[in-house]
């Protein structure tokens, strides 16, 4: 037997009270979000926050460009400046002097040479113009002392051996210039090693014999050795040589992302026993598997093969080759990577090598930058993504520098051993 009247009534207080608690739980799960950034944000204010990869002195060397000015990054396509990373609540970061690789002879190495001494000038001038905002850090301790200052570090590497040429002397004089790590090799194969991507494959077997004296040489100095862009081979090598921990200044993790330039979990676990540290990216193609996609794929080959390199072009020629892009990523847009893709790699790392060998290299002004962190301004995202993952705050300040740092100071300390054995 039932009562109608009283069924209504129980019927009725239930949806009363699924409405209530609904309401009152969503509230809770908001001020529970709300408080989880807030901690997150505390975090990152707190923790020096080091990025060491950024190709801004790309942007350095154009006339007109002016650090201490805040560029719209969808107009401009500039990732960082000052005041973005003062938003952002980046302390720290690696300017890094890239040179595409291009011909291998004495006018190539000329060149490029050249156009490397003028991209570490660049960064010096601009800290020089920006002594408020920046200063022109060399040692690993600069960094926590500029903080305490109010002051961004910047520090200086640089992307592809290639401007050494062949000439061993060049590695002292880029050190003297402020130089505190070289990665070996870029896209494409050159007179040190091997390169992950070239198309025509390995050239030396990893390191050559100029590529072995080159890694002792910036193990003299103090020199951090970069393996990214190196094919497995290069890894192998350098870590076996090196007598300083080694660095992977922009890197992810094979075993979430199978891509080239990713790290197998051997080469993790080496990493681990080395006491370097690998740098996650904030490129897609390293960070995600993007679904198949050959309408666009083509027109991007398309468009490539009749474009002249970035660096050669005019300001104009830039400008149309961006809007070009635009236009195909428009036409055929791709999901982008997001945060929680950097944050699974990050937790991979730890799995295989520990807590003590992982960072953050974001490859702005080279390709980095994804939806939440799209450039400088926005890197605290990274932070909340690890403090929703249950990261601690000991941990954080590990993976946003203190593992470089650590390296960095090893690397040094190598170098001052083997001055003191020369002597
Ligand atoms: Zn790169």
């Amino acid at each position: 037997m039932s009562n109608p009247r009283l069924n209504y009534l129980v019927l009725f207080l239930i949806s009363f009270l699924f409405v209530c608690c609904n309401k009152s739980s969503n509230t809770n799960i908001m001020k529970n979000e709300d408080e989880l950034i807030q901690k997150a944000l505390d975090i990152h204010n707190r923790v020096l926050t080091l990025d060491t990869h950024a190709d801004t002195p790309l942007r350095m060397i154009q006339p007109g460009f002016d650090m201490s000015k805040r560029h719209d990054p969808r107009e401009s396509g500039s990732k960082v400046d000052y005041p973005r990373m003062i938003e952002g609540g980046l302390d720290a970061i690696f300017f890094a002097a890239f040179v595409a690789q291009d011909i291998r002879d004495d006018g190539g190495h000329n060149r490029a040479k050249n156009l490397c001494l003028q991209m570490i000038d660049s960064i010096v001038t601009s800290t020089k113009r920006n002594r408020d905002l920046v200063g022109l850090a060399l040692n690993p301790e600069d960094a926590y002392s500029l903080e305490k200052e109010g002051k961004r570090a910047i520090y200086i590497g640089i992307e592809n051996g290639y401007p050494i040429g062949k000439d061993l002397s060049n590695v002292e004089l880029y050190f003297n210039k402020g130089v505190r790590y070289i990665t070996l090799v870029h896209s494409s194969n050159n007179d040190l090693a091997d390169s992950a991507t070239d198309p025509n494959g390995s050239e030396h077997g990893g390191l050559s014999d100029f590529g072995s004296e080159v890694v002792k040489e910036m193990n003299r100095l103090g020199i951090m050795v970069d393996v990214s862009h190196g094919n497995d081979s290069l890894f192998y090598d350098a870590i076996a040589l090196s007598k300083a921990p080694i660095i992977a200044s922009h890197s992810n993790a094979r075993a979430v992302t199978n891509h080239n330039r990713n790290m197998t979990d051997e080469m993790l676990r080496l990493m681990a026993k080395n006491g370097g540290v690998v740098q996650l990216t904030m490129l897609a193609d390293y960070l995600r598997e993007a679904p198949p996609n050959e309408a666009r794929d083509s027109a991007i080959v398309a468009l490539r093969t009749q474009m002249k390199p970035f660096v050669e072009m005019t300001r104009e020629e830039q400008i149309a080759a961006r809007n070009a892009f635009r236009e195909i990523n428009e036409k055929y847009p791709v999901p982008d990577a997001t945060v929680e893709d950097v944050v699974d790699h990050i937790d991979h790392i730890i799995k295989i090598a520990g807590i003590d060998h992982v960072g953050i290299g974001c490859d702005f002004d080279g390709g980095g930058g994804i939806e939440g962190v799209f450039d400088a301004s926005e890197v605290m995202n990274i932070t909340i993504g690890l403090v929703k993952r249950g990261y601690s705050e000991e941990e954080i300040e590990k993976i946003w520098g203190g593992n470089l740092i650590r390296v960095f100071k090893e690397v040094q300390e190598v170098a001052k051993k083997t001055k003191a054995l020369e002597a």
